[in-house]
C-alpha cells in the first residue's frame, strides 16, 4: 500500500480528537487533508472509553465548547449516516456536604450566564430519578438535562465518514516514524508507508502524543494514567420496564464516582486517589486495543462507599472490569494549537474528556489553521500555558495529584502540594522565615501572605472569607498608611534590543512607544483587535526595552512575537527569572527608598512611570515608579545574584517606616480597589480595548499597528461590553470570579476579579455588563454562592479616584 505524496494538513492519530479536527478542517474550507492512523480508527485510549458527555467544565470558555460538541453529534449523524449512539438522559450532581452544596450553586450560577438549564433539586428528587440512591447521605443536586453518553466508535467513525464526504482522507495501519521540517515551514512526514509532504502537521497522537512531540523535539506535558470502570451484573431495579425512560447519569462527589445505566445494569467508574500512571516515560508503539490488568484492590475503597450510597451495587455481581489508559496534562485541561518555535505545527491532544470536549478542540484548532484565529477564548487550554518547567517528572507528580483530585472540590484559596516547592527565589528563606504562605505560580513559589506567626501560617479552604482575612487587612493597611514590601519576580520579562526594537514595538503594541527614561503600560491586540496581552514597557536606552507581562503567558506572547517579528533588526529574549524583583508602595515608599538612592526620587526628577538604571545601595538595579497597588511605589528590577543583598537593605531601611512584607493576595484587593485589571481575568481575547476601559492606552494616533482597524471600529460603535467595578452588599463570602451579574432581575454579565477592598471597607467586584448599561448605577445585583446581593456600580475606582496617590 502506498500513500499520497502530499497534502494540505497531515493529522496524526484517528481516535475521536484526531477524526474531529479532520471534520473540522474541511468544515472551514480546507479538504485536501490526511489523516495517518498506525492500527484501525479508535485504537488508543478512544476504544475502550465509557462514552459518558457532560456540559459543566470550571472554565466557562470550556464549557461552552462542551456545549458544542454535545449538540454537533446530530449534524454528524445527519452528514454521515452513522449513528453515534446518543443517549441524552440527563444527569446527576450529588452533593454530600454542604461544601459541596456551595458548589453546587455557583455552578448553577455560572451556568446562567452560560446559557445552561440546571437545576438544584433536593435528594427526594434526585432519588426519584436515580432511586438507586441512599438519599440519606445527600444533601441535594444539580440536574442538568443535557448529559448522557455516546458510542465512542459511532462518534469516531461518524466524524471520520462525514470529512471523508467532504473530501479528506485516511489511511489506516501506517504509522508516522518521523517528521522532518523544510526550511519553508512545512514538513516532510515519514511514514512506514512512503513520505507525505505536508504544509501543515497537527499532533492528535493521544496516547502516543508525546511521542509524536519527541519527533520535533518538543516534550510535551502530558501523562496517561490508567482508569478502571466496571459494569455490574444484571440488577433487578434496573431492568428497564416498558415505557421507563433511560436513568439519570450521575457524579457522586463524595464517593469520587461516576455512574449510568448499561443494559439492565450499572457502569460505575472512580479516579481513586491511589492511581497509576502509565507507562511514564514511553508509550510502546504496540499497544493497540489492548486493556491494562484489573486491579480491584485499588478502587476497593471507592467501591465501600458506592455500596453505601447505591446499596443495590453491594448486592450486584460485576460482569466486566475495563482497565484502559488515557492522557492528561497538568491541570486536566487539553493541549491544544501551534506550538512556539515549530512552523506549522499544531497540537490537540492531553484531552480527557474526548466525548464532550472533543468538537470542540477540532472547531478552535480548525479555526487557528484557516483563520489564523482559534475563534474563542481559548486560553484554558492552549498549549502555551505551559513552559520548559514542566519537565516529564513535574508532569507525572501533577498529573497523579490532579487524577487523584478529579472529583474534588478546589477551593479558591487553596494551594496544591505536589511538585513543591520546586523554583525558588534567593529570598524564600528570608521570607520563610517571616511566615509567609506561599503560592505556586508555574511551579515558583511566591509569597501570598504573612501570617504573624509560624502557628498561623495555615489557612482552611473555603469559599468564604478565610483566616487571613484579618492578615491581608493589615498588609493592605501598611502599605495604604505606610510602606510595604513585596516580592515582584513572579512576572514575565522580555529584554527587546536592536535598531529596530522601537518600530516593532509600535507594531505589535496598541499603545506608543515610551521615551527613553519612562514606561507606557501597552495592550496587545490580535487583528481582530482583541486583547491579547498587556505589558509595562519600559525603555532604558534608545534601543533597548524591557517588557514586564504575566509569567504564565511567557509562551503564550513568544508565539504572537516570532509571527509579528521582522526577519532582522529586533532582538526578543525572555528573562524571567534572570532579573527578580521587589516593590516598595505606600506613602513612605519614597522616603524609604531615597534613603538607599542617590537619585533624586522627587517627582519633579523621578515622576509617575519613570524607568531608569540605579544603584540601590550597593547594587546595580533598574527601578521603575510604578506599582500594581494603585499607591505611590516603585520596582526594583535585579539580576538574581542581587536580590537577597537588595531585600536586606531595604529591610534594614524600612524599620523606621515600619514596613511589612506583603504577598499577593493584599496586591490583588488593592488592584481590584483601583480597578485595574489583569490578564485571563478582565483581559481576554474575547475583549476589546474600549470594552476592557483601557481606551488611553490606545493611540490611534501613533501610525498602523496590528489590530489598528478594528480597535477603531470598536471605538466608533462602543463594542458590545464594558468593564465596569461594583461594590457588593456581602456579607461572609466576596466574589471569586465567574459570578452572575443581575440587572434588574436578568442575569446581563459575569464578574472577572473580586475582594474585599480593606482600605475601602467594602467588598468589591469587576465584570463585564452589556455596553447599553455601562451607565446604569442602579438596579445591579451579584449572585455569591447561590444569593443574590446588591451591588453599587461605582463610577470611579473605589480608592483614590483621581489617582493623586501614585502620581504626587
Ligand atoms: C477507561 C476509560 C474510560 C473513559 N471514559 C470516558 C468518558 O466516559 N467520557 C469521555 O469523554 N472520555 C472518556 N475517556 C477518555 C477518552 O477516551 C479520551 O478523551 C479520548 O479517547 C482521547 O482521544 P484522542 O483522539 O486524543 O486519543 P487516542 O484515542 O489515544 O487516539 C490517538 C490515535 O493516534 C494514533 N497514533 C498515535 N501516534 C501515531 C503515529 N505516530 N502514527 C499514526 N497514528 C498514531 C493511535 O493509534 C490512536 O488511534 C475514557 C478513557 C478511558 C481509558
Amino acid at each position: 500500500m502506498s500513500i499520497k505524496s502530499a497534502a494540505r494538513v497531515v493529522v496524526i492519530g484517528g481516535g475521536v480528537v484526531g477524526a474531529s479536527v479532520l471534520y473540522h478542517l474541511t468544515k472551514a474550507g480546507w479538504t485536501d487533508v490526511l489523516l495517518i492512523e498506525r492500527e484501525e480508527l479508535t485504537s488508543g485510549s478512544t476504544w475502550h472509553a465509557a462514552g459518558g458527555m457532560h456540559t459543566v467544565n470550571g472554565d466557562p470558555n470550556v464549557a461552552k465548547l462542551q456545549q458544542y460538541t454535545i449538540n454537533l453529534y446530530k449534524e454528524l449523524e445527519r452528514i454521515s449516516g452513522q449513528s453515534c449512539g446518543m443517549h441524552i438522559t440527563g444527569g446527576l450532581m450529588l452533593a454530600g456536604t454542604p461544601e459541596r452544596m456551595d458548589w453546587l450553586k455557583m455552578a448553577k450560577a455560572r451556568g446562567r450566564y452560560l446559557g445552561m438549564d440546571l437545576e438544584i433539586i433536593s435528594p427526594d428528587e434526585a432519588a426519584k430519578l436515580f432511586p438507586p440512591m441512599d438519599k440519606k447521605h445527600f444533601l441535594g443536586a444539580i440536574y442538568d438535562p443535557i448529559e448522557g453518553h455516546v458510542d465512542p466508535s459511532g462518534v469516531t467513525y461518524a466524524y471520520a465518514k462525514s470529512a471523508q464526504i467532504a473530501g479528506a482522507e485516511i489511511v489506516r495501519h501506517t504509522r508516522v516514524t518521523d517528521l522532518i521540517a523544510r526550511a519553508d515551514g512545512s514538513w516532510d512526514v515519514i511514514t512506514t508507508q512512503g513520505n507525505v509532504h505536508a504544509e501543515h502537521v497537527v499532533n492528535a497522537g493521544g496516547l502516543w502524543a508525546r511521542e509524536v512531540g519527541r519527533m520535533v523535539g518538543l516534550e510535551l506535558p502530558i501523562l496517561a494514567m490508567e482508569h478502571q470502570y466496571l459494569i455490574t451484573e444484571k440488577i433487578p431495579h434496573m431492568v428497564r420496564a416498558e415505557g421507563r425512560k433511560e436513568q439519570v447519569h450521575v457524579i457522586d462527589f463524595e464517593g469520587e464516582l461516576y455512574l449510568r445505566e448499561e443494559r439492565d445494569a450499572i457502569l460505575i467508574g472512580t479516579y481513586e486517589r491511589a492511581c497509576v500512571p502509565w507507562s511514564a516515560t514511553e508509550t510502546p508503539w504496540d499497544f493497540g486495543q489492548n486493556l491494562l490488568p484489573n486491579d480491584l484492590e485499588r478502587i476497593a475503597p471507592s467501591l465501600e462507599v458506592a455500596f453505601q450510597h447505591f446499596p443495590v451495587l453491594a448486592e450486584s455481581g460485576i460482569a466486566k472490569v475495563v482497565n484502559g489508559p488515557f492522557t492528561f496534562a497538568p491541570d486536566g485541561n487539553p493541549l491544544v494549537g501551534p506550538v512556539k518555535g515549530l512552523k506549522n505545527f499544531w497540537v490537540a491532544c492531553g484531552v480527557i474528556a474526548g466525548f464532550s470536549q472533543g468538537g470542540g478542540v477540532g472547531l478552535v484548532l480548525s479555526q487557528w489553521m484557516v483563520e489564523g484565529d482559534p475563534g474563542a477564548d481559548v486560553w484554558a487550554m492552549d498549549v502555551s500555558r505551559y513552559g520548559d518547567w514542566a519537565t516529564l517528572a513535574y508532569t507525572n507528580a501533577k498529573v497523579r495529584e490532579n487524577y487523584s483530585r478529579r472529583f474534588r472540590i478546589r477551593f479558591p484559596n487553596e494551594e496544591l502540594t505536589a511538585a513543591r516547592p520546586l523554583r525558588t527565589t534567593p529570598i524564600y528563606d528570608r521570607l520563610q522565615a517571616e511566615h509567609a504562605v506561599f503560592g505556586d505560580y508555574c511551579g515558583l513559589e511566591h509569597p501570598l501572605w504573612f501570617a504573624p506567626t509560624a502557628a498561623e501560617a495555615s489557612e482552611e479552604v473555603t469559599f468564604r472569607r478565610s483566616s487571613a482575612h484579618s492578615h491581608v487587612a493589615a498588609e493592605c493597611k501598611a502599605v495604604r498608611d505606610s510602606v510595604g514590601l513585596l516580592e515582584i519576580s513572579n512576572y514575565g520579562k522580555f529584554e527587546i534590543t536592536g535598531p529596530g526594537a522601537a518600530d516593532w514595538l509600535s507594531r505589535v503594541m496598541a499603545n506608543h512607544v515610551p521615551n527613553v527614561g519612562r514606561i507606557a503600560l501597552a495592550p496587545m491586540l490580535n487583528e481582530c483587535g482583541k486583547l491579547i496581552g498587556d505589558f509595562t514597557v519600559c525603555r532604558p536606552s534608545e534601543q533597548r526595552f524591557f517588557l514586564i507581562g504575566t509569567y504564565a503567558a511567557e509562551s503564550y506572547y513568544l508565539r504572537w512575537f516570532e509571527r509579528t517579528m521582522p526577519s532582522s533588526g529586533v532582538s526578543v529574549r525572555p528573562c524571567a527569572m534572570e532579573y527578580v524583583g521587589l516593590s516598595v508602595a505606600g506613602p513612605n515608599s519614597r522616603a524609604l527608598l531615597q534613603s538607599v538612592v542617590r537619585d533624586d526620587l522627587s517627582t519633579a526628577q523621578f515622576p509617575f512611570m519613570s524607568f531608569r538604571r540605579m544603584d540601590v545601595g550597593m547594587i546595580p538595579a533598574f527601578v521603575g515608579r510604578v506599582s500594581f497597588t494603585g499607591d505611590l511605589g516603585y520596582e526594583i528590577w535585579v539580576t538574581t545574584d542581587y536580590q537577597r543583598a537588595l531585600f536586606d537593605l531595604l529591610k534594614q531601611a524600612g524599620q523606621v517606616y515600619g514596613l511589612k512584607s506583603f504577598g499577593g493576595r493584599a496586591l490583588h484587593c488593592m488592584r481590584v480597589e483601583k480597578g485595574f485589571g489583569t490578564w485571563a481575568r478582565e483581559f481576554r481575547p474575547i475583549y476589546g480595548p474600549y470594552e476592557a476601559g483601557l481606551s488611553r492606552f490606545v493611540d490611534l494616533k501613533k501610525g498602523d499597528f496590528v489590530g489598528r482597524d478594528a480597535a477603531l471600529k470598536e471605538k466608533e460603535s462602543g463594542g458590545a461590553l464594558r468593564l465596569v467595578s461594583f461594590a457588593v452588599d456581602a456579607s461572609d463570602a466576596d466574589c471569586l470570579g465567574d459570578e452572575p451579574i443581575w440587572h434588574d432581575g436578568k442575569v446581563v454579565g459575569w464578574v472577572t476579579s473580586g475582594a474585599y477592598g480593606h482600605t475601602v471597607k467594602r467588598s468589591l467586584a469587576l465584570g463585564y455588563v452589556p455596553a447599553s448599561l455601562a451607565n446604569a448605577t442602579s438596579g445591579f445585583e451579584v449572585e455569591i454562592i447561590g444569593e443574590r446581593h446588591k451591588a453599587e456600580r461605582l463610577s470611579a475606582p473605589a480608592f483614590d479616584a483621581d489617582g493623586s496617590r501614585m502620581r504626587s
